[in-house]
């Protein structure tokens, strides 16, 4: 069977990849090094319920108090849900979050938030890291194949379903076949 190709080499692509290790997978990414991802620029943090003092059920409180109304309460509910797992799994993948002296993770107060619950990792290098540590991963993760400076062109499609992803990259136009793209 073809393997999957996702589309993107930021936070979201990375996890991905490494979610379905060990599982063959492409990933085609804009140039890695660089600010060619939202996820490099990300200075402040991630906010999720892992203090012993706080819970789900107050991040989600906090997120719709701040939200003024505009927020879908199921999607919240599922974003934050999954924050301190999300914690876990970065951490798992070796994210050198910073800590106290204790050594325990170092919770910021900010915004909205009525607990310490938001994790750094050097300082405001908070994005550039987590993402210095996964592509680092990806590259090292056997399964996954990262296509670096790779622009996707087109996604093709027959009788109606995926067959391949055209992308662009050192100057020529290369085809995967693949039915199945994230
Ligand atoms: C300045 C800034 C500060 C932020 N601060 C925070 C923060 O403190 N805390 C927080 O939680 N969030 C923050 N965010 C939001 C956070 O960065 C994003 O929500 C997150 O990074 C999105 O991840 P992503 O993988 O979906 O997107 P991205 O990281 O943008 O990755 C998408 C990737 O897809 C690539 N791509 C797009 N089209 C193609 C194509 N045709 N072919 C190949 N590749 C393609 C892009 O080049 C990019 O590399 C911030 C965002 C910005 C811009």
């Amino acid at each position: 069977m073809a393997r999957p190709v996702i589309i993107g080499a930021g936070l979201a692509g990375l996890v991905c990849a490494l979610s379905m290790a060990p599982r063959p997978v492409v990933v085609l990414g804009r140039k890695t090094r660089g600010n060619h991802t939202s996820s490099v620029l990300a200075q402040g943090g991630l906010a999720a319920a892992v203090g012993d003092d706080d819970s789900i059920q107050t991040h989600v409180c906090d997120t719709l108090a701040a939200g003024a109304g505009l927020c879908d309460e199921a999607v919240v509910q599922s974003i934050v849900g999954d924050g301190p797992q999300a914690i876990d799994q970065l951490l798992a993948w070796g994210v050198p979050f910073d800590r106290t002296e204790k050594g325990e993770l170092a919770l910021g107060l900010e915004g909205a938030h009525t607990h310490r619950r938001v994790v750094h990792a050097l300082g405001d290098s908070t994005g550039a890291v987590i993402m210095k540590t996964l592509i680092e991963r990806a590259r090292a993760t056997p399964s996954i194949m990262l296509i670096e400076d790779a622009q996707v062109v087109e996604i093709k499609t027959t009788e109606e379903k995926i067959s391949g992803v055209v992308f662009h990259c050192a100057g020529k136009d290369h085809e995967i076949s693949t039915d199945q793209v994230v």
